[in-house]
């Protein structure tokens, strides 16, 4: 029985026509700007997110990162939801960076309003303060259980940021994601943001990658930091390829991971064992266990007795993951272990 893996969708290996996408890449020395096929990653993209230039890096966690120490002065402060990736999962590069403190603010499945974030900016002016510089969004947001922006909240925080002269980055990892459910136009997220980060190698399904979108001003200033952290890299159209070829092919399917994702929450609803679901918007879906049915740590090995990976997400909490390599057939797997996890004899 193949393993059914739910835990990422950074889990799923590339397929043959990826493979051979990779292979036959014309490809040069990037360092020397020399790469057909990373420029064509990094213009293509930029340009469908209405934005200059791009930037082809190995990691959303360099993307992130390069973006926020560009955006940032010495004594800046960064203001993003309290579990943001770029301040819970990212090593605390904000810190050791951009050398910037952060304003964490409460969002509602990780999102933020216009008016929370007006809230937070520091006064101008006064010498106890650090300097408000940049805000950071999530869409779609991670622990937030894939939960996606509505288009006239981004517009409102914008105008906010705009209004007050700070920069807006978007943590857009999972940015395809929202833009499949919500139906809203990439290029539209150009003329609200200054900086996008677009994974690669989430639900687009490519092995390793990550871009970097701005003006052609900030993207020179990344290129230069990305060398910096030591991410000046060669032939790597070999890689942009696979990106490349995840754009042209895995975007439209990104609604098959929703609609499987929708399924698993109906599936758990009814279980005795669970106590809450974030109702999935994407392909995430977190729900929280009665741990006096069933502990996080019997589910996550009962679920692997039976070929299944999942994650832990804190507390009581788990994720599942839906992706390009998870079928139909695994999910109706999936299904169908469900309701045994608790043990036969277990109360209701
Ligand atoms: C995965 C992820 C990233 C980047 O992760 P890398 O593993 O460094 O590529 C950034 N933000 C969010 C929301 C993510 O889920």
């Amino acid at each position: 029985m193949p393993l059914i893996d739910l835990r990422s969708d950074t889990v799923t290996r590339p397929t043959p026509p990826m493979l051979a996408a990779m292979q036959a890449a014309a490809v040069g020395d990037d360092v020397y700007e020399e790469d057909p096929t990373v420029r064509e990653l990094e213009t293509s993209l930029a340009a469908r997110f209405g934005m200059a230039a791009g930037l082809f890096c190995p990691s959303g966690t360099m993307t992130n990162q390069l973006a926020i120490m560009a955006h940032c002065a010495p004594v800046s402060e960064v203001i993003c939801e309290a579990s943001a990736h770029v301040y819970l999962w990212e090593v605390g590069g904000i810190m050791h960076h951009a050398r910037a403190s952060v304003a964490l603010l409460p969002g509602e499945r990780g999102r933020l309003t216009a008016s929370q974030i007006a809230g937070a900016i520091r006064p101008t002016g006064n010498v106890h303060y650090p300097t408000t510089r940049l805000v950071c969004l999530e869409n779609t947001h991670n622990r937030g259980g894939g939960s996606c922006y509505q288009w006239a909240d981004l517009v409102e925080i914008a105008a906010v940021a705009k209004q007050h002269g700070l920069a807006l980055h978007l943590d857009g990892a999972r940015i395809f994601n929202a833009l499949v459910a919500t139906g809203q136009r990439s290029e539209d997220y150009g003329t609200l943001f200054d900086s996008i980060s677009v994974c690669l190698s989430k639900g687009l399904g490519a092995p390793v990658g990550s871009v970097l979108l701005g003006s052609q001003e900030f993207i020179n200033g990344c290129k230069r930091l990305r060398k910096l952290f030591g991410g000046g890299w060669r032939q790597a159209g070999y890689l942009a390829a696979a990106g490349l070829f995840a754009l042209e092919n895995n975007v439209a399917r990104l609604a098959d991971d929703h609609r499987r994702a929708a399924q698993l929450a109906e599936a758990l609803r009814p279980l005795p064992y669970v106590a809450e679901i974030l109702a999935p918007e994407t392909n995430l879906v977190i729900f929280r266990l009665d741990e006096s049915h069933l502990t996080v740590a019997d589910c996550l090995s009962r679920l692997e007795a039976q070929g299944i990976k999942a994650s832990g997400f804190g507390g009581s909490w788990v994720r599942f993951v839906t992706h390009l390599d998870v079928t139909d057939d695994m999910l109706a797997r999936v299904i169908a272990a469900l309701p045994e996890l608790a043990g036969a004899g277990r109360p209701a």
